[in-house]
């Protein structure tokens, strides 16, 4: 059809947080989408990736749930019911390489929403009242919308009485957000992607972007064709290494070893800004006392880098005019995740590159909502707009605002929760649009919690893993079937439309949590998700002066949002830093060797992590047709040398194992990969990644351990 009958609706991608603007073109006659296509914003300048342009069919698939189901009463033990995940199931080429639902439906019965609805909300509250508030947690979604985030940790603050809600930043960036809070007291980026441009130099540290956050790196090789020098800095040399001016393959592990050489050099150099220092920052003597010990000698034994380069590197972030640093879960998903980030924002913070355009401090977020949906308060210590749940005063605010009383303690986090279900503390939980017995680590232990659970339901779009675990699941819309705001990495909060009617029975996500809300005595009564997102900016400072009718095409960049003409706030921290004495707290951070080193039995490291044309746990790009046929299959990364000494070719199978699990699959002959390490994405249910991960976490950022275990590879 021409593109004069087609229905345009614009909004935004539902993959990473670079949040790219798109239009769909809606043919309505035959209730389809003839295509997308990027539209004009800041951040994207009508660009999109393989994923944003044809990743959106998985929204028309005959496995999506339409009709809320029940477990039936001899439907147990519970667990994965259909094509175990147990790892070795590499070698079957199963289209989707999904959950098998022949096997799996015969354990549920189709049920109305009142009588799914009404369980819900009865077993909820028994389990409350016998157990107490602290038996219940929700785990939110960063794909579901930022009124979806707010009332879900609203229903579990209020109705349930318990801050044991959170949501996938704890796997993703709650390091460099927990580094962030205590250095610089704010947890969102202090400049955007697009900046880049206005950098002498930019650092891209643990980032694989080109597939992760594919537009943004498409601004950082501009940036460099116009003169921006890019450092790149990661034990593995993904694409954006390729467009380096210095490129850095550390040993895994060993970021803060590496970046305190760096500062120690500068320091040496001469080459800090005094005055910055001096009249913004708090505790320089400590963190140069502690950078003494790191030589570049010492270092380059440490990291694998020579000591010359780490001069180099040195000279180039001390005398830039303006750098920037940018950085992914190659930092933040390490059991030294905060320290690694305390040492980035320490490299800006005594050099004074915060505060003005083309320098700055940038998590790179994953998921498309996980800023907004950490914004809207899914952490469990945290109430909306990251006011602690146990500050003075704090918790009164919320009270008088929600009408309830609310727990004084900061909540379980994610892993924590599996923890505790394991103990039998957490004994009811609601899991809105998560999939953890994919996407956490070590999930022989996610298995036995999910199965421990007393009452489980799961809401979601497709039966994924977990929804195995299910007791009840509740069938959700995409987000192409409703109206909501998302807000991308840069701070930006942009509109969401509906662009077709829901499938089947399947309900927004805000829609649910009201209907649970009320049955459970927690009076809920919005008509659209702009009446929530009202409320939301009356309790997130924030978020002032952003209206749900202003937000236009292009979005705003919260804060100080005017809400008819700016665009919002690019740069922060131009004055002063957003900690009590606004000033930027240094502190330094001593390297530490992972907790599980290779040996004789485990000689590899294994590092796990996404490919381009897939997204977390697969359950919606593993369903798109494009995006499936590009990469249908799991691999194994592995070095050339390391593959011909084990006589393993390309496209060999082999067995992948760790101490707590084993997994069959094809090896993918790498020059991306050092000697000794391997890599595997997590996307496949027949060769499950974190069947093979560590749970260790970091003890201030709750976050495991992607990116560092020990293996053994074999042929199979
Ligand atoms: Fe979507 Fe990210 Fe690709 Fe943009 S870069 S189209 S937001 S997946």
């Amino acid at each position: 059809r021409p593109r004069a009958e087609l229905r345009q609706v614009d909004t935004v991608c539902p993959y990473c947080g670079v949040g790219c603007a798109l239009t769909f073109n809606v043919d309505d006659e035959r209730q389809a989408i003839a295509y997308a296509d990027g539209r004009p914003q800041p951040g994207s300048h009508s660009r999109l990736c393989v994923k944003g342009r044809y990743g959106w069919d998985y929204s028309f698939s005959e496995q999506r749930l339409a009709t809320p189901l029940i477990r039936r009463e001899s439907s147990y033990p519970k667990g994965p019911l259909s094509s175990d995940v147990r790892g070795d199931e590499g070698r079957r080429r199963k289209p989707g390489g999904l959950v098998d639902y022949d096997e799996v439906m015969p354990h549920f019965r189709e049920a109305t929403w009142d009588e799914a609805l009404d369980l819900v909300a009865t077993r909820l509250k028994e389990i409350h009242a016998a157990s107490g508030p602290g038996s219940i947690a929700g785990f939110g979604s960063a794909k579901c919308s930022n009124e979806e985030a707010y009332l879900f940790q609203k229903l579990i603050r209020a109705g349930f009485r318990t801050n044991n809600v959170d949501h996938c930043t704890r796997l993703c960036h709650a390091s460099s957000v927990a580094a962030l809070f205590e250095g610089v007291g704010s947890g969102a980026v202090s400049t955007t992607y697009g900046d880049v441009i206005n950098a002498d130099l930019a650092i891209l540290a643990g980032t694989n972007t080109t597939a992760n956050h594919p537009v943004a790196s498409s601004f950082f090789k501009q940036a460099r064709r116009r003169g921006t020098k890019l450092i790149v800095v990661d034990p593995r040399r993904e694409r954006i290494a390729d467009h380096a001016d210095v490129y850095c393959q550390i040993k895994p592990g060993t970021d803060v070893a590496f970046y305190n050489g760096v500062m120690h050099e500068v320091i040496r150099l001469g080459l800090v800004d005094r005055e910055f220092i001096a009249s913004r920052t708090s505790n320089y003597g400590e963190l140069a006392k502690v950078l003494r010990e790191y030589t570049p000698e010492r270092v380059a034994q440490i990291t694998g880098i020579d000591a010359d380069t780490i001069r180099l590197v040195a000279r180039l972030w001390g005398e830039a005019n303006a750098g920037v640093i940018y950085w992914g879960m190659g930092i933040s998903q390490h059991t030294t995740g905060t320290d690694n980030a305390r040492c980035l924002i320490a490299m800006c913070a005594i050099t004074g590159n915060v505060g003005r355009h083309g320098t700055g401090l940038h998590p790179l977020r994953g998921q498309n909502n996980v800023q907004g949906a950490s914004d809207a308060g899914l952490i469990p210590m945290f109430y909306p707009d990251y006011q602690p749940v146990d500050a003075d005063g704090v918790r009164e605010r919320f009270e008088a605002a929600w009408g309830r009383e609310l727990d004084a303690n900061p909540g379980l986090t994610v892993t924590e929760i599996v923890a505790s279900a394991l103990q039998g503390g957490v004994r009811g939980m609601y899991m809105m649009g998560e999939n953890p017995f994919l996407s956490d680590p070590n999930i022989n232990k996610v298995r036995k919690a999910l199965s421990a659970l007393n009452f489980l339901v799961v809401q979601d779009v497709f039966l994924t893993e977990t929804a195995e675990f299910a007791d009840v699941i509740l069938p959700a819309t995409t987000f192409m079937e409703k109206d909501g705001t998302y807000t991308n990495t840069d701070r930006r909060v942009q509109l969401g439309r509906k662009v077709l009617e829901p499938r089947g029975d399947a309900r927004p996500d805000w829609q649910i949590i009201q209907d649970i809300a009320n049955r459970i005595g927690l009076p809920m009564d919005y008509s659209h998700p702009s009446e929530v997102f009202d409320e939301l900016v009356s309790v997130m400072p924030n978020y002032g002066g952003l209206h749900y009718d202003n937000l236009g095409l292009t979005g705003k960049l919260y804060p100080n949002a005017d809400p008819l003409h700016s665009d919002g706030t690019v740069v922060l921290f131009d004055e002063r830093f957003g900690t009590d004495d606004g000033l930027a707290h240094l502190v330094p951070a001593e390297w530490l060797p992972a907790k599980e080193l290779p040996s004789d039995d485990y000689p590899f490291i294994l590092n796990t992590g996404r490919l381009l044309e897939h997204w977390h746990t697969g359950s919606m790009t593993r369903r798109s047709f494009a995006l499936d046929a590009i990469q249908p299959e799991p691999h194994v990364f592995m070095n050339p040398g390391d593959a011909e000494e084990m006589g393993i070719g390309d496209g060999d199978f082999v067995r992948v194992s760790s101490r707590r699990g084993t997994i069959e699959l094809r090896v993918r002959v790498s020059h991306r990969d050092t000697p000794g390490t391997c890599f595997i994405p997590f996307h496949f249910r027949e060769a499950a990644a974190n069947l093979l991960t560590i749970d260790e976490i970091d003890p201030m950022g709750k976050i495991p351990e992607f990116k560092f275990c020990a293996v053994r590879i074999e042929r199979a």
